[in-house]
């Protein structure tokens, strides 16, 4: 009998990945407990801790006695602060009931995934993508449908892509922009006219994750919910791990049509019940609260991306995108397959990061898990001099490969 069937584990679990992002960022740990001296890059969190005023905000509520079960999709509080954000930020109306808060932006998208798909159902995801979207949407019976765009197109699909790949089948389209792995943001005008195909078709959900709202670095955050051909079918999917650097606080949300918010609500209700009380208030102060500590924390990603990028365009074999968002780097690294330092070849990008993690002690992460296997992903959410260091090991490291 073969392993996976003999198994007492489900199929369901079987057939998932791990979490790319979270394995090697546990490979890195476990390294550096063994002494090495790791460099890990490989994680998407922002190195800043909370603002303080945020964190005030959470110690007053728990003396406030926030400290008891709240409404499955979320303090009223919070979910008019919501409410007014997506207002103000991004031209979307929703009611407060159209509105549900969850632990975590990834536990929007996998109750989304429970709530809108049936077996066989096909999401069109655009690649690169982050790596938990594919398994999130298998383990709610879905198929992922992948339609890719490479460095040359800045990681960025068409909107004729997107009108290809749709089907009978077709319930949703899920991205990320700024885009986790790429950076890339679409602009208005892209997003038009992808919003432009979608509206061709009836009962086609866009899922819209906009977690780096925040950290993007050109004039304007754009949400394709706001164009009126499509504003009744979007879900806006967000969170506090990035912007507000509050990572380990769970908190994300999203803005739905009404019956797609409530099914939500009602699968949360089963599975985990409402997010934490207190960070719930605190999360409410920090969208009405000053943004000059995010201000300040996308100044420094973009002074970092600039040096990150001059760094790596300057190791021959990279090629290297200019990313508007996110603090994110993904190089194209293809021109290392076949090449060797005497010991290991690498064949994909696979064996470049195993071989950047053992010989340079940098850890980044596999561009196959977002489905781009040419490319690898660093996290430049971290220090000046750490990333000075990473980007001279890497350097180093490459240069051993003939
Ligand atoms: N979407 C994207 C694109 C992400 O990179 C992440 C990783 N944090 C998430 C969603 C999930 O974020 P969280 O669950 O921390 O809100
Ligand atoms: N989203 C971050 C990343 O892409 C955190 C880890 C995860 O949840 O995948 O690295």
């Amino acid at each position: 009998m073969s392993t996976t069937t003999s198994s007492v584990l489900s199929q369901r679990v079987l057939n998932m990945a791990e979490s790319a992002t979270i394995k090697m960022a546990q490979m890195a740990r476990e390294l550096k407990a063994q002494g090495h001296d790791v460099i890990s890059l490989s994680l998407g969190e922002p190195d800043f801790d909370t603002p303080d005023h945020i964190k005030e905000a959470a110690k007053k509520a728990l003396d406030e006695g926030y400290t008891k079960y709240t409404p499955v999709p979320g303090l009223v509080e919070l979910r008019k602060a919501i409410q007014t954000k997506f207002k103000r930020d991004n031209k979307l109306d929703f009611e407060v009931t159209q509105i549900v808060v969850s632990n975590g932006a990834k536990q929007s998208i996998a109750n989304l995934s429970l709530a809108l798909l049936d077996e066989g159902d096909e999401v069109i995801i655009f690649a690169p993508f982050w790596v938990s979207y594919s398994e999130i949407v298998k383990l709610g019976g879905g198929v992922p449908v992948l339609i890719s765009a490479g460095i040359e197109d800045d990681y960025k699909v068409s909107a004729q892509q997107v009108a290809d790949a749709i089907t009978p089948r077709t319930k949703a389209v899920l991205f990320s922009s700024p885009c986790n792995p790429t950076g890339s943001v679409y602009t208005h005008e892209e997003l038009d006219a992808i919003a432009t195909e979608i509206a061709k078709h009836e009962d086609i959900y866009i899922i819209a994750d906009e977690i780096y709202e925040y950290i993007n670095f050109s004039d304007r955050h754009v949400s394709i919910g706001s164009f009126p051909q499509v504003k009744d079918r979007t879900i806006t999917v967000n969170g506090f791990s990035k912007g507000f650097a509050m990572t380990g606080w769970r908190l994300g949300y999203m803005g739905a049509p009404k019956e797609v918010a409530s099914a939500c609500a009602k699968i949360q209700g089963q599975f985990t019940s409402g997010a934490n009380a207190f960070a719930q208030k605190a999360a409410a102060y920090a969208l009405e609260a000053d943004m000059g500590p995010t201000d300040a924390m996308r100044e420094a990603f973009l002074k970092r991306r600039d040096m990150v990028i001059a760094g790596l365009s300057a190791i021959p074999g990279f090629k290297v995108n200019n990313p508007v968002g996110a603090f994110y780097s993904f190089p194209d690294i293809s021109s290392f397959f076949g090449k060797s330092d005497g010991e290991v070849t690498i064949n994909n990008s696979d064996d470049f990061c195993e071989y950047l993690l053992n010989k340079a002690y940098v850890a980044v992460v596999t561009g196959a898990a977002f489905g781009a296997p040419d490319c690898f992903r660093l996290s430049y959410a971290a220090s000046d001099d750490t990333l000075k260091e990473a980007i001279q090991r890497i350097a180093d490291a490459c240069a051993k490969l003939k």
